[in-house]
């Protein structure tokens, strides 16, 4: 059952950003990838937070130091429902995907990682899923393998038993690409890295607002995501990861909060997750996040997924028939996101027009270079949806984009 135009009318009233005009036009916001619009719930909680509560949280004894510890850890137990987690201390907040993988790889990573080793990425990895691993492997002597990826926009599976292998330490792969959007088979994934013994690293960045995330069904040992994409404010983050992993790995940022005790002769650290999270963190970030989490549950998974899909099914139907228009990633599993180009016009030409009209798109390489050489091409112009994107701003994309590449051929 899909969301009916009545609900997302009452959604988008929820978005203040989304009323307003671009360049004269009604703004018709797809660069969702990116980064997400957020409710009137998630800002009200940031102004509720620094008017009534703001204080430090885990160390004070007064009133207002308890209440934001109490807001700060009740978020934690919202994300542990939301990715179904055995207990809340396998959430670490992080300001990100990427301070999320970092953070793997400088301690499980430095731990764990050898001379020799191998890790394994797909062709599609997002840059901040590419480069903490070859700085790693830099300083081991360790070295990256690729699975490659198809003409469609997915991982040519065929290839994947002949690249994990006993040297593979680590597989680390997102679950849905930004620059695609193809949904990646990481379940299969999972099952084959364990089965040589390697652990696996979910790079959930664009898929945790469009789809139910399930870690213990998953059996992925970490995984990785960003509030900003969720309808969450930026600078706030989650890393999961298998209690058995995250208390064996070392801790990486050494400060405040993460330590037990601490002397000029031994400093001992303290439990998970806090043992991740060292200083200050975005606490009225994180409570907001709560507050995200809470907007997303208000709907069902099925009418997200059916939304979002009809978006992209209406939009893939009227671009895909363009004159010299290619679609990138064409795979038949994709969430709302399109990736396109067209025949001897660049990405940025057309994105600075279609802004001009009021439709708000992503040119360029969307952090994804590799991709993109792999195509043959500098990038592309990506429309990517979500719960508050109507049909008629499909009809109004589309019309904009027939009119740039007229202008423009
Ligand atoms: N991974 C993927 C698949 C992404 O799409 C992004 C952001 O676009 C990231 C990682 C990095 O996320 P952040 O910049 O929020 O750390």
């Amino acid at each position: 059952m899909t969301i009916s135009p009545a609900d997302i009318e009452s959604i988008r009233k929820k978005f203040p950003v989304l009323h307003q005009k671009v360049n004269g036009r009604p703004l018709v916001y797809l660069d969702n990838a990116a980064t997400t619009q957020k409710p009137l719930s998630v800002i009200e909680s940031l102004d509720h937070y620094y008017k009534t509560t703001n204080a430090n949280i885990h160390r004070g004894a007064h009133h207002l130091a308890h209440q934001a510890t109490v807001m700060f850890e009740n978020t934690r137990e919202k994300i542990r429902t939301f990715i179904n987690a055995r207990e809340s201390a396998e959430i670490i907040f992080t300001s990100g995907t990427t301070d999320s993988i970092n953070l793997v790889a400088q301690t499980w990573g430095r731990m764990n990682i050898q001379a020799g080793d191998e890790i394994l990425l797909s062709h599609m990895e997002h840059h901040s899923n590419i480069v903490p691993w070859q700085m790693l492997a830099e300083e081991k002597g360790a070295t990256i393998q690729v699975i490659p990826v198809t003409e469609q926009g997915e991982w040519q599976i065929e290839m994947i038993d002949s690249l994990l292998n006993k040297k593979t330490k680590l597989v680390a792969v997102n679950h849905v690409s930004n620059a695609l959007g193809t949904i990646n088979p990481v379940a299969t994934l999972i099952e084959k890295a364990h089965a040589i013994g390697a652990k696996i690293l979910i790079d959930a960045a664009q898929s945790v607002a469009h789809f139910a995330t399930d870690v213990q069904k998953l059996n992925c040992d970490f995984l990785c995501f960003s509030g900003h994409k969720m309808y969450g404010p930026t600078g706030t983050g989650v890393l999961y990861g298998k209690r058995e992993l995250l208390e064996a790995m070392p801790p990486w940022r050494g400060g405040g909060e993460m330590i037990k005790s601490v002397s000029f002769e031994k400093t001992t650290y303290n439990e998970i997750p806090h043992k991740f999270e060292a200083g200050t963190p975005h606490i009225a970030g994180v409570i907001a996040l709560g507050a995200a989490v809470d907007f997303i549950q208000e709907m069902s998974w099925s009418e997200i997924e059916a939304h979002e899909s009809e978006l992209l099914l209406d939009a893939t139907e009227q671009i895909q028939t363009m004159d010299g228009l290619r679609i990138f990633g064409t795979s038949a599993n994709k969430t709302g996101v399109i990736s396109f180009g067209v025949e001897g016009i660049h990405p940025y030409d057309i994105g600075t027009l279609l802004d001009k009209q009021g439709v708000a798109v992503r040119t360029g390489h969307h952090c994804t270079e590799p991709l993109w050489n792999r195509f043959g091409v500098p990038g592309s112009v990506r429309a990517s949806f979500a719960v508050y994107t109507t049909k008629d701003e499909i009809e109004l994309f589309v019309a904009a984009l027939n009119k740039s590449i007229s202008m423009l051929k």
